[in-house]
């Protein structure tokens, strides 16, 4: 069979890494497959043949799945999804590992996630869904403070607001409808404050059945100690060790299964990964948000702990089959991955700076993998090409191990051009402590 990835950052890399080892590409006695990516990166360029492809022309991509004799689509950001990519293939027969556009509106509207958290009685924050300035205002005066404010569309992640003051909610709902966030501020969704730690959740679907795909924590500030701006993630690790057993029983239970059986209730089936964000509660686990694809970076430390073929994973939950499969296995170590950022980042990262070291990196840690996020080659030399730039990943026993193996590799690394924070994995190296 031959696969088609798209994308062309670091949990695109991971992916491409994994699914090269498919036993899905090398069928045995028959003619091995072949793993195209588009646009795909440097890194991702060892493992596939990267192909330029407009992924918003769907007409080109069914065209090019046509050519190639693609077995299976994996789509590795939301867009695409949020887009109706995925419609596109599966009604000219070419499977799809990701939702249908109807069903990616988990990640692509608050409004309609948390309608559905309503009707089938999900634990979430208590909400409003405000369609003017007028009632969004008036809403205001229902919530304590801190309240959040957030566009209900996807704004890459800026367009939730944290109000440390009724005033500082009333200027944030008036810069949403102002039209800060374009069309994802059409309307807004006011959120009672959660307290609690937030970790994350993954499970395949494939409309009908569930299977939990393993756990995650990240880290969104750019700063050490959680300070600074928010950042698309700087670091992360896998497994959440906060979500026990118990709590992954209850999120299963409580939150998963109730939102894809809704999903299918209401004809909207959702087929590909859940990614919940959760707020851990004194009431329990509770859901701050869906997205409808792998987290990046927390798809890479999955991806390192996986024992199983993920290629077979991803076909079966394109293909209706995750019932035929037994439970995915993964490694009781953790994996740990600390971003490379270029300088500047998040609010103006400087690009081209050169990177070398990456094959000592690998060497200085058993097992590490540095895999790509924003890089691009330039006169034969790996510069950086983008905010987020290289993902340093090892494994241990423990964090505090896999911490240490993740900075020896970053410290063999020679990127004058970029920063990384030094405390990934913290909080849980605490705990470890204690
Ligand atoms: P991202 O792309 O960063 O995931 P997003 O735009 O999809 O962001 P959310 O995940 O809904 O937005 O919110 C972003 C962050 O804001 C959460 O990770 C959490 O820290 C905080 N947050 C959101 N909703 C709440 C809430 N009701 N209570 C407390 N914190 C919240």
């Amino acid at each position: 069979m031959n696969f088609l990835l798209i994308g062309s950052g670091g949990r695109e890399h991971a992916l491409a890494w994994k699914l090269a080892q498919s036993r899905l590409l090398k069928p045995e006695g028959r003619k091995p497959g072949k793993l195209y990516a588009a646009p795909g990166n440097p890194g991702i360029a060892e493992f596939a043949q990267c192909v330029s492809l407009d992924v918003t022309d769907h007409g080109a991509v069914v065209a090019f799945c046509e050519d190639k004799r693609i077995g299976l689509v994996i789509v590795g950001p939301e867009a695409p999804l949020v887009d109706g990519l995925a419609d596109s293939l599966r009604s000219e027969g070419v499977s799809v590992f990701g939702p249908s556009k109807a069903a990616a509106q988990l990640e692509g509207s608050k409004s309609f996630t948390k309608d559905l958290c309503a009707r089938a009685n999900i634990p979430t924050a208590a909400y409003v869904h405000a369609d003017n300035e007028a009632a969004a205002l008036a809403a205001l005066s229902d919530f304590a403070i801190p309240v959040v404010v957030k566009a209900d569309g996807l704004a890459a992640g800026k367009g939730v607001i944290i109000a440390e003051s009724r005033e500082e909610a009333e200027e944030a709902i008036r810069d949403i409808f102002g039209g800060m966030f374009g069309a994802a501020g059409a309307s807004v969704v006011i959120e009672e404050f959660m307290t609690g730690e937030e970790a994350s959740f993954f499970a395949l679907t494939d409309g009908a059945t569930v299977v939990p795909f393993g756990s995650a924590q990240d880290h969104k500030r750019v700063g050490d100690g959680d300070t600074g701006p928010n950042t698309g993630g700087m670091g992360a690790y896998s497994p959440a060790r906060v979500l026990t057993p118990m709590l992954r029983g209850q999120v299963l239970e409580r939150i998963i299964a109730p939102t894809v059986h809704q999903m299918a209730k209401d004809g909207t089936p959702y087929s590909g990964v859940l990614y919940a964000g959760l707020m851990l509660t004194d009431e329990g686990p509770k859901l701050i948000e869906y997205n409808c694809r792998f987290g990046d970076p927390e798809c890479q430390v999955l991806m390192m702990r996986l024992e199983d073929d993920l290629g077979e994973f991803l076909y079966a939950s394109a293909d209706n089959a995750l019932g035929r499969m037994s439970a995915p296995r993964f490694s009781k170590d953790t994996a740990l991955t600390v971003v490379m950022a270029a300088n500047g980042y998040p609010a103006t990262p400087e690009k081209g700076g050169v990177i070398r070291g990456l094959d000592a990196a690998e060497a200085a840690a058993k097992g590490g993998k540095v895999f790509h996020a924003g890089t691009a080659e330039k006169d034969g030399q790996l510069v950086a090409n983008g905010g987020r730039v290289l993902n340093v990943t090892a494994t241990g026993a423990t964090v505090g191990e896999a911490q240490k193996a993740a900075y020896a590799m970053v410290d063999a690394i020679d990127f004058p051009g970029g920063f990384c924070r030094r405390d990934i994995g913290w909080r849980e190296v605490e705990r470890e402590a204690q």
